[in-house]
């Protein structure tokens, strides 16, 4: 084997919404050796790339056997072709035609199809549909931001890169970051982003929304008739909105501690109505801090394919939508999926106990790179090639900017990307159930 040292820069790094397009590789023979510019998360991704691989396997009384991956596919078919509610799940950490693949195995199966937005920013989505978007790009912030406000989100331990690569940096119209930009954090603890913030309000937990609703109250002229809301002091509430009233450009990046908390989507549907308000004021945006590497891509490809960006049912014969209803948490917890696909997530490992419980009593087919909760309790294996290392494909950034992520060194022998999987199962469902 080759052993010498390659080089590969402009790496797009497949972790987390940042989708950081400057990463500098170095591979050695088939194993990367060196992360330069990757924040901590990005190095013990890359470098990592070969630990804890899954094999193709299959549950047989109670234990996990190795088969072949065509054996596995068999397997998976089996289940699926027979399956009345089949439920396919994931898609956040692979790329777009992976996506493609897994919504027509649902189409096929009739099955209900769903990505893992609906457990974190699904409220999002639903406060947009009724409210619309005030969208920017990451590169408007970083060059004409100069507020910034971070509400339920720690960036510094989520997306490390976000704040060292559009916030504290020069920009077109921001000479010095410190002194011509204002980070603000809005949340209910002082985390290590509100530690390295100019100003930090602390916002009692669940009140998030009576707090947006002072500050719109404020914002269009209206005086408070309270001492203090959501734990804010009207002084201190009056303070923020002069200041919120004075920014040129001012980006509100929100997180799960905005769209999972008491109110959920209308938080969200809140808060864009406050951003529309400081738009009499000022040029002002709103952007989801996205998990997933492409968790994005997955509701914009969910869009494209079905009409709907996740929570699609196609017991009917064509898509249908009903965050709530088909969301997968709450068809696990009803007990209704009678099994699972589940495409580069870990349920197991984050959902709620009534749905992790369902999951246990069903077949789950788990395609995954790595081993994972999971894979523990799967009754099929199948392993992936990892998106963006070992295959390459499109994802799409939080800002809705689509990118291209590369191939730096080969999947173990005989394992497939997701997209070839995926191609493989429905082609054979196909044939199994017409
Ligand atoms: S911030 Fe996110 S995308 Fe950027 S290098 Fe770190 S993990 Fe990767």
């Amino acid at each position: 084997m080759n052993q010498e040292t390659q080089v590969f820069d402009h790496i797009i790094c497949p972790f987390c919404g940042c989708l950081c397009d400057d990463i500098r590789l170095e591979v050695q023979g088939n194993k990367i050796t060196k992360n330069e510019l990757g924040c901590a998360i990005s190095k013990a991704k890359f470098l990592s790339h070969h630990e804890d691989r899954i094999s193709p396997t299959i549950r047989r009384n109670g234990t996990h056997v190795e088969v072949s991956l065509y054996e596995a596919i068999g397997r998976a078919v089996e289940i699926l072709a027979s399956a009345k509610r089949p439920l396919v799940y994931g898609l956040s950490s692979t790329e777009n035609d992976a996506h493609r693949e897994a919504y027509k195995i649902a189409e096929t199966t009739g099955g209900v199809v769903d990505n893992t937005s609906s457990v974190c920013h699904g409220p999002t989505i639903l406060g947009v549909q009724e409210s619309g978007e005030a969208a920017g790009s990451l590169a408007e912030v970083k060059h004409r931001a100069d507020t910034v406000i971070y509400w339920g989100s720690n960036p510094q331990f989520a997306h490390p890169r976000h704040i060292s690569r559009y916030v504290r940096v020069q920009g077109e119209y921001i000479k010095d970051p410190k002194a011509d930009r204002k980070i603000w954090v809005f949340d209910i603890r002082k985390t290590i982003t509100a530690n390295m913030a100019d100003e930090f309000v602390k916002i009692e937990p669940g009140k998030d929304l009576e707090f947006i609703g002072a500050l719109r109250a404020l914002v269009r002229g209206h005086p408070l008739d309270f001492e203090e809301v959501a734990g804010v002091s009207a002084r201190q509430l009056a303070e923020i909105v002069e200041a919120l009233k004075a920014t040129k450009y001012g980006i509100l990046f929100f997180g799960l501690g905005l769209t999972q908390s008491t109110g959920r989507h209308r938080n969200i549907d809140a808060a864009i109505r406050l951003v529309q308000d400081l738009n009499s004021f000022g040029k002002w945006n709103m952007m989801p801090m996205r998990g997933h590497f492409n968790v994005a891509g997955a509701n914009k490809t969910s869009t494209w394919q079905t009409g709907y960006p996740f929570a699609v049912d196609y017991a009917r014969g064509y898509p249908r939508y009903q965050p709530g209803e088909y969301t997968s948490v709450d068809v696990l917890a009803r007990g209704e999926a009678d099994a699972m696909l589940n495409i580069a997530a870990d349920p197991a490992a984050h959902f709620p106990r009534q749905a992790v419980k369902h999951m246990s009593t069903i077949p789950v087919i788990n395609i995954d790179p790595k081993r994972n909760m999971t894979s523990l309790i799967a009754e099929v294996n199948i392993p992936a090639a990892l998106a963006g290392i070992e295959c390459d494909g499109a994802a799409v950034r939080m800002d809705g900017l689509p990118l291209y992520l590369k191939k730096v060194i080969d999947p173990p022998d005989g394992v497939l990307p997701d997209r070839d999987v995926l191609r493989m199962i429905h082609d054979k469902l196909k044939k199994e159930v017409g």
